[in-house]
């Protein structure tokens, strides 16, 4: 079955007790047992729920993987997955992460005694040079959050395989539709489906994914020790996002590329960062990797931070808010947004700067988008104009 019928279908047949042609919502804490530990493969839904199960059998499909599991949040998931580590190993990284998994690796899981090293995640070589013995993991991001760089899955899991070596991808960017880290030879992937998996900002989720029995079974172990998983209703909402995830992809690609290319052209515009236009540093690997290139885009403009801030407080179709792949359009300001908590050392040294901004491009109509960007971008030297026609 391919990608979109398997969204659809997959894990989803007719509810066994019911026919119910729509996985029920099994909102229930625990399960009658007929007779002492005889029971229908559920005991308490920590440890299984069976509108869960139909969503992990979903996502590990989309991923063609063989074991999903989900979880409360991205950074759940992430948690999780970072259990598998033990005091004294090391973790090596790319530096342009989603600003809560920085947090989460330097003020969490580095006082547990785990060590991250953090490298340019555009050359795989610089992963090879930081592996050391102690060296258990190594962690990407690709595309990345909010400079849409890239990095080579297929190069660093070759790297990660000759090092004995795990691998994790976190794939919210570019979703199961447009990349398949573990085609590519990543170990685990992982995703915040509170994103386009969802795609309806209405839910927080995360999930991991897995060929391995080996990591499924441990990874399964801690999803149910440390207990952060979904809520039965949490899990319907992203199963009934994910049935439209192919025709939203396309959508939000549609729309993104034809954003990128009028951004690019505009004078006020200093930089665009999307890897589907020709002149991103990346573009002969994101399309090698990628079957397409996402709705993410970044852009610095001419000027400072007052000039990006009175962009973003502009526009009024594409809401000013933290996250992205929803439905709607946002604009954002990652310095003083999702990467607030990034140490400014850190953002420096990336090029996240204060005149950045990020776009997540909705399936609206994208000349309403164009429209609206561009009258943003038109006042951008007369203060105050705009803020007052926002109502
Ligand atoms: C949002 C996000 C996360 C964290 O997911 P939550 O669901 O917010 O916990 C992790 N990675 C990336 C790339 C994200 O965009």
């Amino acid at each position: 079955m391919e990608f979109e019928t398997r969204a659809i279908h997959m894990g989803q047949e007719a509810d066994p007790t019911t026919g119910a042609t729509i996985t029920p919502i099994y909102q229930t804490s625990t399960f009658t047992q007929e007779g002492l530990g005889k029971h229908k493969g559920y005991d308490y839904s920590r440890s299984g729920n069976p509108t869960r199960t139909v969503l992990e059998t979903a996502l590990a499909s989309l991923e063609n993987g063989k074991h999903g599991l989900c979880f409360a949040s991205g950074l759940a998931a992430t948690s999780t997955v970072l259990c598998l580590l033990k005091s004294g190993d090391e973790v090596v990284t790319g530096n342009d992460l989603y600003g809560g998994t920085v947090r989460l690796f330097n003020k969490v899981f580095s006082n547990f005694g785990i060590k991250f090293t953090y490298v340019d995640g555009t050359d795989p070589k610089n992963f090879e040079k930081e592996i050391t013995g102690k060296t258990k993991l190594i962690w990407l991001e690709t595309p990345t959050n909010p400079l849409l760089r890239l990095s080579d899955i297929k190069a660093i899991s070759q790297i990660a395989k000759s090092k004995n070596v795990m691998m994790a991808v976190d794939n919210t960017f570019a979703s199961p539709y447009f990349q398949k880290p573990l085609d590519l030879g990543a170990d685990i992937v992982v995703h915040s489906t509170t994103k386009y998996i969802n795609g309806h900002s209405d839910v927080i989720g995360g999930a991991a994914i897995t060929n391995s029995e080996e990591l499924y079974k441990q990874i399964k172990f801690y999803q149910n020790a440390v207990g952060a998983v979904p809520g039965a209703f949490d899990s319907w909402l992203v199963l009934r996002g994910v049935k439209t995830l192919g025709i939203r992809m396309r959508k939000h690609e549609e729309n993104a590329l034809k954003i990128a290319a009028f951004l690019e052209g505009h004078k006020k515009i200093k930089r665009v960062n999307y890897p589907g236009l020709k002149s991103h540093p990346q573009h002969e690997l994101a399309k090698k990797q990628m079957s397409g290139f996402g709705g993410m885009i970044s852009f610095e403009v001419h000027g400072g931070k007052e000039d990006a801030k009175h962009i973003v407080e502009s526009t009024k179709l594409f809401a000013l808010a933290e996250s992205l792949g929803g439905v709607e359009s946002l604009i954002g300001h990652p310095v003083t947004m999702t990467h607030a908590e990034v140490p400014q050392e850190h953002k420096d040294k990336l090029g996240i700067s204060d005149n950045l901004i990020r776009l997540s491009i909705g399936i609206e109509d994208v000349n309403d988008l164009i429209k609206d960007l561009d009258q943003a971008l038109g006042v951008s030297n007369v203060r105050g104009k705009a803020l007052e026609a926002r109502c």
